[in-house]
């Protein structure tokens, strides 16, 4: 499948710098807070910034270096945990967001882990599965003891899945002293069941945003059944939404991804539009839908969006046209602050990605739970706990919002410096 990306297709803002816009919200959060100046300084840079080069022979025999990153943001809380993204436009800056992101969200939930991102900046549909899993192996022997199920512990993000994290979990195993070998299992999260993985973890973040949107519908007596929803990116977080939501009566009537989007007005077939994609790897050339523009998409009148895609999606113009009456970001930062400015001006709510797609992180630490305990808890175990989670994450969130007359996401930003500032001040600056 190729990929028709461009500038206008896929960005908002061209100048946009994700670091520097996550930093925007630590200030807002922390001026809120009253955080001492010098906790500030030191959440407002990762303590490691990994690059490494490493070459892989391709299938053609001939070989190519890549260019992959490990960002570690925070452990204070433990052990660093993110995602690794396989993505032509991963870049330093947009690790760092999102390794800083992650530390935010598992202060926000409660969750004993601290903050990372990885990746590799190259396009993944570009390769065959055996380059695939070279590229993974090497990337994991590249970046050795710096990654382990006590220190930083990877987790599938935007191009990579379950296999990709089967592949660096066995290649992290086998260049380990023998007599740990199974014990580290717990290296990486998000794996297939079969290799260690938790139950609910692959839908888990998708599931997360339903739990939310679900607290939303509680409060402002909605009624979701007969709803309708837009969503952009099918992959993991958007099509296991929108299949979520098609259970509880809510119809996903127009989607996009990177090589176009599609409308159906009586609403799309979640299920088979996922089968679809994870067989052709994209929504193109899927029968029941009718081509649009991605302004058509953003024009696409409907009760819900999820943006599931990349970051910098929803600038000024995008937010002007917004014609729903709830975005739950799916994807990390997929608003810029111009669009963030636009859709306060509307009064238009927002359910911020670190609370709002927060249940990946969350069953990547009950994967995590089990994997160092020997444990396989069941389906329901998983869901019961979940959702206990969101919820409560949700409340706290939204309590403080309304408190400190503060929108959702700098409630959550403040919320959660508020447990990292709490650490520091416990445990003081070493040595
Ligand atoms: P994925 O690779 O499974 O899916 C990404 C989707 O975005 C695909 O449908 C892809 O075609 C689409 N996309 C890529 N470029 C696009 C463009 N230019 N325009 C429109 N669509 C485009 O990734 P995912 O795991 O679903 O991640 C999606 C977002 O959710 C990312 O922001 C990621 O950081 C975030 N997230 C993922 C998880 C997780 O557990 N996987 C957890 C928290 C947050």
């Amino acid at each position: 499948m190729v990929a028709v990306t461009s500038p206008k297709m896929s960005a908002a803002s061209e100048d946009y710098r994700f670091f520097k816009v996550v930093q925007s919200y630590i200030e807002q959060a922390a001026e809120l807070t009253g955080l001492p100046a010098h906790i500030k300084t030191i959440l407002a840079e990762p303590k490691n910034e990994l690059i490494v080069h490493f070459p892989v022979r391709m299938d053609d025999g001939e070989t190519r270096v890549f260019k992959g990153y490990r960002i570690q943001h925070n452990n204070v809380i433990g052990p660093y945990k993110g995602g690794i993204r396989y993505h032509e436009q991963v870049s330093l800056d947009e690790l760092k967001a999102l390794a800083t992101q992650m530390t935010w969200k598992c202060a926000l939930l409660g969750v004993p882990f601290g903050g990372g991102k990885g990746g590799i900046k190259f396009n993944p549909r570009e390769h065959s599965k055996d380059e695939l899993r070279r590229i993974t192996r090497r990337f994991t022997h590249a970046l050795g003891n710096n990654i382990g199920p006590a220190h930083d512990i990877p987790a599938p993000d935007m191009g990579t899945n379950a296999q990709t994290m089967v592949w660096m979990m066995d290649t992290y195993l086998n260049t380990g002293p023998t007599y740990e070998k199974n014990g580290q299992r717990a290296v990486v999260t998000g794996k297939t069941i079969n290799s260690g993985g938790s139950e609910g973890r692959e839908a888990a973040t998708g599931q997360g945003v339903v739990h939310c949107i679900k607290e939303w519908a509680r409060e402002n007596r909605f009624d979701l059944e007969g709803a309708t929803a837009i969503v952009q990116g099918f992959g993991n977080v958007g099509s296991n939404a929108a299949l979520l939501l098609s259970k509880l009566g809510v119809s996903t009537i127009a989607t996009g991804d990177h090589t176009g989007y599609l409308r159906n007005e009586e609403g799309f077939n979640a299920h088979k539009l996922q089968g679809y994609v994870q067989v052709n790897g994209s929504i193109d050339g899927y029968p029941r839908g009718e081509k649009i523009t991605r302004d058509e998409f953003f024009e696409t009148k409907a009760d819900l969006f999820i943006p599931a895609a990349l970051e910098n999606q929803v600038g000024r113009e995008e937010a002007m046209k917004l014609d729903v009456r709830l975005i739950a970001e799916g994807a990390n930062g997929p608003i810029n602050p111009e669009g963030e400015a636009v859709l306060a001006d509307r009064g238009l709510p927002v359910i911020p990605d670190i609370l709002a797609n927060s249940g990946g992180v969350t069953v990547s630490y009950y994967e995590w739970v089990q994997n160092r305990n020997s444990e396989h808890w069941d389906a329901e175990e998983v869901q019961r706990r979940l959702l206990h989670m969101m919820r409560r994450a949700y409340q706290r969130t939204m309590f403080y919002a309304a408190e400190k007359r503060v929108n959702p996401r700098v409630a959550a930003y403040a919320l959660a410096l508020q447990s990292l500032a709490t650490s520091y001040e416990e445990r003081g600056i070493f040595p």
